[in-house]
C-alpha cells in the first residue's frame, strides 16, 4: 500500500499542493493561480495574505500564544467578545469562545438546554430544526442537521430531534410559488411544537441563509419575524447559526439584521478570523445568561483551546481590517453587482434554474428542465463535473449539492472574498461562464 500519511478528503484523488495566496487568488506549487469565488468554505473574508493580521498575529505570539482559561483571561479575549458585543444587535452582550463552527452551534445546544434547566424545567431539552441545513459535524451539530451524506452513516447514534420544512421558495414545500406565499413553512414551527410540547423544547435553529446543504436559499421577508413571535409565544429559545452568514458576508454584520430580528443565541465561525485562525463563539442575549448568571455560574461547555489569547487576537484584527475597509458595504455592492451579472448567465443557460442569496454569498440552482424544475440525477449530478471544470480553468466555486437526496438540490455557492474588484468579478464570471458552455 502506498502511503503519504495525509488523509485527505478523497483518498483516490489527486490534489494541488498550496504555494501562497494574495488578495483573492491563491497559487499552487506548479504556479497556478486560482480565484478563490468560494472563499475556501466561504471563510476568507478578507482576502488572502493580508500582512495587518500576519503582524497582530505575531505581536501576540511575541507575548503569548495560549495560556489555559482555567488559569487566566486574556486581554485579546476580553477585547474581542467586547467587540462583538458592540457589533451584535439587541443584548447579544455575551461570548463563548470555540475553535469550530460544528463547536459554536453544539455549544449554543447546550447553552439552551442549561439555560432551562437552570430555570428549573429539565424536561426542555429537545432542539427543532430544519431538515435542509447544515449546523456542523460533531454529534450534537449533526443531530440538528439534515445534510443527508455527513449524517448517514451515524444514524443510530443520533438524537432524532424534530425537524420542520426549509423556506425553500424555488421550491416551496407548501407549492404556494403561483397562489402567494403565506408563510406556511415558518407555521410549520409552530405545529411542530404543539405535537411535540413546548414543555419538551429548549429551542429552534436556523442557519438565516441556508448555505452547504442548499446554495444560499433565502428565505421570503417576514419569514423570521413569524418565527420569532412563535418562539417567543411558547418560551422557546432562537438560535440563529450565523457560521456562513456571519461577519459582513450577507452585506449586514450579522445576517438576521436583514429582517430585524434578534436571536437569543448566535453561532459564528468562518469569516469571524477570516481563515486566519481557527476560532468561533456563541453569543447569547442577558437573557438567556441571567439564570446562568444566578445559578451554577459555568457554562458546561468549552475546549482546551477556547478563548486562547492568539486567535482571539487575530480575529480583533480581522474585525476591525473589515470596519477599517467598510467590507460590510462592499459584501453588499459587490454582491448587487455580482448578482445581476449571474442573472445574466442564467439568460444565457437553461440549466441555471434559479440565482438567490444575499450580497456575496449567493447561490446558483441546476435543473435538467427550467420550466418544470427538474433537478439533475443527482447521482450523476451537475455540480461535481461544473466546479471539477471551473477548478481546472483557475476558478474555486463550492458545491452545495446532494444534500437533500431525493428532494432536489444541485447548486454551488459564489461567495468571493469581500474584498473583489468589479474587474476581478467580471474575470470571475468569465471562467464560470466558459466552464459553463463545456458542459452544454
Ligand atoms: N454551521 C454552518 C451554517 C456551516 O456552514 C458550517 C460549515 O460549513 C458549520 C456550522 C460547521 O462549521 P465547521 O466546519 O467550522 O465546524
Amino acid at each position: 500500500m502506498e502511503r503519504n500519511h495525509l488523509i485527505k478528503p478523497t483518498l483516490d484523488q489527486d490534489y494541488p499542493t498550496i504555494s501562497h495566496g494574495n488578495g483573492i487568488y491563491l497559487y499552487d506549487t506548479d504556479g497556478k493561480q486560482y480565484i478563490d469565488g468560494s472563499s475556501g468554505a466561504v471563510t476568507a473574508s478578507i482576502g488572502h495574505g493580508v500582512l495587518d493580521i500576519v503582524e497582530a498575529m505575531t505581536e501576540q505570539a511575541r507575548k503569548v500564544s495560549f495560556a489555559y482559561r482555567s488559569h487566566f483571561t486574556s486581554g485579546a479575549a476580553e477585547a474581542l467578545a467586547k467587540k462583538l458585543s458592540e457589533l451584535a444587535p439587541g443584548d447579544l452582550n455575551w461570548s463563548f469562545f470555540v475553535n469550530s463552527g460544528s463547536e459554536a452551534t453544539e455549544t449554543a445546544m447546550k447553552i439552551a438546554i442549561q439555560h432551562w434547566q437552570e430555570k428549573g424545567f429539565e424536561r426542555k431539552n429537545r432542539i427543532i430544526s430544519r431538515w435542509t441545513s447544515y449546523h456542523g459535524i460533531t454529534m450534537g451539530a449533526l443531530s440538528m442537521s439534515g445534510h443527508v451524506p455527513r449524517r448517514k452513516r451515524f444514524v443510530p447514534l443520533l438524537e432524532d430531534f424534530p425537524s420542520i420544512s426549509a423556506p425553500y421558495c424555488y421550491r416551496c414545500p407548501h407549492n404556494n410559488e403561483t397562489s402567494g406565499c403565506k408563510l406556511n413553512c415558518a407555521d410549520e414551527l409552530e405545529t411542530a411544537i404543539q405535537r411535540v410540547g413546548s414543555e419538551n423544547i429548549a429551542a429552534f435553529i436556523a442557519e438565516p441563509i441556508i448555505g452547504a446543504s442548499a446554495g444560499a436559499v433565502t428565505p421570503p421577508d417576514g419569514y423570521y419575524q413569524r418565527i420569532k413571535e412563535i418562539c417567543e409565544t411558547y418560551d422557546i429559545l432562537f438560535i440563529a447559526d450565523e457560521v456562513m452568514t456571519g461577519i459582513g458576508r450577507t452585506g449586514k454584520m450579522f445576517a438576521m439584521e436583514h429582517w430585524g430580528v434578534t436571536p437569543d443565541i448566535i453561532a459564528l465561525g468562518k469569516g469571524m478570523s477570516a481563515g486566519y485562525t481557527p476560532i468561533a463563539a456563541t453569543m447569547i442575549t442577558d437573557r438567556v445568561m441571567e439564570p446562568i448568571l444566578k445559578g451554577s455560574k459555568s457554562i458546561m461547555a468549552g475546549h482546551t483551546y477556547s478563548a486562547n489569547p492568539l486567535s482571539a487576537a487575530i480575529s480583533l484584527e480581522v474585525l476591525s481590517y473589515i470596519e477599517r475597509n467598510d467590507l460590510v458595504r462592499a459584501a453588499e455592492e459587490k454582491g448587487q453587482y455580482l448578482f445581476k451579472k449571474l442573472q445574466g448567465l442564467a439568460e444565457k443557460f437553461d440549466i441555471i434554474g434559479d440565482v438567490r442569496g444575499k450580497g456575496l454569498l449567493l447561490g446558483l440552482e441546476f435543473v435538467s428542465d427550467r420550466v418544470s424544475k427538474t433537478p439533475f440525477d443527482l447521482q450523476i449530478g451537475l455540480t461535481p463535473r461544473l466546479v471539477n471544470k471551473a477548478f481546472a480553468k483557475g476558478l474555486i466555486i463550492y458545491p452545495a449539492a446532494g444534500a437533500i437526496e431525493g428532494i432536489a438540490g444541485d447548486a454551488v455557492i459564489i461567495s468571493p472574498p469581500l474584498i473583489i474588484t468589479n474587474e476581478e468579478i467580471d474575470r470571475l464570471v468569465k471562467i464560470l461562464e466558459a466552464s459553463l458552455e463545456e458542459l452544454q
